[in-house]
């Protein structure tokens, strides 16, 4: 069996695939809960493979996780998770054995995205506790001369605005994300309030949830516009728990196809993810099959 493992900020996904299928055989999802330490994470994780796997060693497996990873399987670092320069690929070979890589989830996303569609440009933007992008260019994941390709959850786009994970002021996902959503209901009103029901009393037209909400939308509206005429990509991807809430991707969405820069023969779509389960194990086992062989490899 092959092994895909997605590491979130909030959840981790495990998934095994039979060496023949490019569907997923069973999973196991858990709270990732990074603040433990990783040594807890790491027992947590073994036990829902050795479950998944009835104790047997995969043949191929992927990890894909949030934060910038090296081509040596070096988680550079995640603020959302606290990890920096964490040598997740050797610490993974022990446990899984030596065919094995580890990617940024967003970017294996992305990859899963766009083998589907079979397109050549593709952006996947997440829209969850935290904000990040995968860029495919000519079917394959671009990340950038340091791996930080598409990390624009922090990239500053209110310079006096909220504190952000990564220490600095008025980053994307300090103001879209659903944590970010949280943080600034909380410095209004003094009361922690889920992102999910912040997103209904803004639909419902409460304050301050609707003003915030609002500039939330228009800000990721504009910076998504931007990403699409810099990269030029046939298709951006919306997906992520924030997209469950359709008023909010709505209004994105909305802005996006109203302002990109209209070219005579430029046609670009905005779609959401077709996988709701996980598009990082899915990108994953397209990787590890590509990169080992088996049933899915191109
Ligand atoms: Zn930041």
């Amino acid at each position: 069996m092959d092994l895909c493992i997605d590491i979130g900020a909030t959840k981790t996904f495990v998934a095994v695939f039979e060496e023949n299928e490019e569907k997923i055989s069973s999973s196991e999802q858990f709270l990732t809960e990074s603040s433990e330490g990783f040594d807890r994470f790491l027992e947590r994780l073994e036990s829902a493979c050795i479950r998944l796997l009835k104790g047997e060693k995969p043949r191929f497996w992927g990890v894909c996780t949030a934060g910038a990873v090296n081509k040596d399987g070096v988680v550079l670092w995640s603020p959302n998770l606290g990890w920096k320069n964490l040598p997740l690929k050797e610490l993974m070979i022990p446990i899984f054995g030596e065919k094995g890589i580890i990617e940024n989830d967003c970017n294996a996303a992305a990859y899963a995205e766009a083998r589907v569609r079979n397109v050549e440009n593709l952006a996947y933007v997440t829209l969850s506790t935290g904000i990040g992008m995968g860029i495919v260019v000519n079917k394959k994941i671009y990340q950038g001369s340091h791996f930080s390709a598409g990390e624009i959850g922090h990239t500053i786009v209110e310079p006096n605005g909220p504190v952000c994970s990564c220490g600095r002021r008025g980053c994307l996902q300090a103001i879209a994300s659903g944590r970010g959503l949280e943080n600034q209901i909380f410095e209004i009103t003094g009361q922690k309030v889920d992102c999910a029901v912040i997103l209904d009393y803004a639909q419902s037209g409460i304050e301050p949830y609707h003003g915030i909400v609002r500039k939330a939308s228009l800000i990721l509206g504009k910076l998504l516009t931007n990403v699409v005429d810099i990269l030029d990509v046939d298709t951006i991807v919306l997906g992520g728990g924030l997209t469950k809430n359709e008023y909010y991707t709505n209004m994105v969405v909305e802005f996006i196809v109203k302002n990109y820069y209209r070219l005579p023969t430029k046609t670009v779509n905005v779609e959401r993810t077709i996988y709701q389960l996980n598009s990082g194990v899915v990108g994953m086992i397209f990787l590890i099959r590509d990169l080992f062989g088996g049933v899915g490899a191109c």
